[in-house]
């Protein structure tokens, strides 16, 4: 069973060398996990938009990208496919503690996404933790080291990598920034900063927003290794 699984994984490796976006028509010509494609099947995803066709294969094969796309183009799903696959990849276990954390710049973008990773998550078995300010500390404190993969704000989760000895993220493997433009800016700038510096720097960033962050100064200091920025204009 075991060998099994492990020959799977290393066929989905193989296969991201040869992902072309441009004859990806379904998500099923993506190589993953049954239990994403069982996710995205029950909830009725089933033909990519731009922004994920052109996006998801470099995430997979494991680079740092820079997603643009205008509101409403499915950067959600760009994000969330390739984070339950890295951890999927890497066999985690509710055991192994946060895998992946995921900015927002608000609570109800926070509650969204997960909600996404929910229905599409449903046949993994991570935890998923939702820390935005919004419920009781203490309860959010002692959960916070059941967590494989974390939903937050920048301020909340500060507070725990600050306060909180219980939130060990020593083992992190990907981070992703929603809204990149807006956790950018310079009201959290200093709080965005203190954050990467309790992360460990072996890891895979993704930046997803509306608008191509590009001010070089934001991206020295998340440390990104060698980005690769993918735009999706409105009329292509
Ligand atoms: P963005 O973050 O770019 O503003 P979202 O990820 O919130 O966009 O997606 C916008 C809407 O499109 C959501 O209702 C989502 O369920 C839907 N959606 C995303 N991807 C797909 C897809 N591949 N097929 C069908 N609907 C999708
Ligand atoms: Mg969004």
């Amino acid at each position: 069973q075991k060998k099994k699984e492990n020959t799977r994984i290393e066929d989905l490796q193989t296969a991201y060398e040869n992902i072309d976006s441009n004859q990806i028509e379904k998500f099923e010509d993506f190589p993953l996990s049954k239990e994403t494609f069982s996710g995205l099947k029950k909830h009725n995803y089933v033909v990519p938009t731009e922004i994920q066709k052109e996006s998801i294969g470099f995430c997979l094969r494991g680079r740092d990208v820079l997603g643009a796309a205008k509101t409403g183009s499915g950067k959600t799903l760009a994000f969330l496919i390739p984070l339950l696959e890295v951890l999927y990849r890497n066999k985690w276990t509710r055991l192994d503690g946060v895998g992946a954390i995921i900015i927002s710049p608000v609570r109800e973008l926070a509650m969204q996404t997960f909600n996404v990773l929910n229905k599409i998550g449903e046949f993994h078995d991570f935890s998923v933790g939702l820390v935005t300010g919004g419920k009781d500390l203490k309860f959010e404190k002692k959960r916070m080291n059941q967590c494989n993969i974390i939903i937050c704000t920048p301020n909340r989760l500060l507070h725990h990598l600050d306060e909180n000895p219980l939130c060990d993220c020593s083992n992190l493997q990907i981070l992703i920034i929603d809204e990149a433009d807006r956790c950018l800016e310079t009201c959290f700038e200093e709080t965005m900063n203190r954050i990467i510096q309790h992360l460990p720097s072996e890891r895979q960033t993704l930046l997803f927003s509306a608008t191509q962050t590009k001010s070089v100064t934001a991206l020295a200091r998340l440390s990104l290794k060698d980005p690769q920025y993918v735009s999706v204009h409105e009329n292509s």
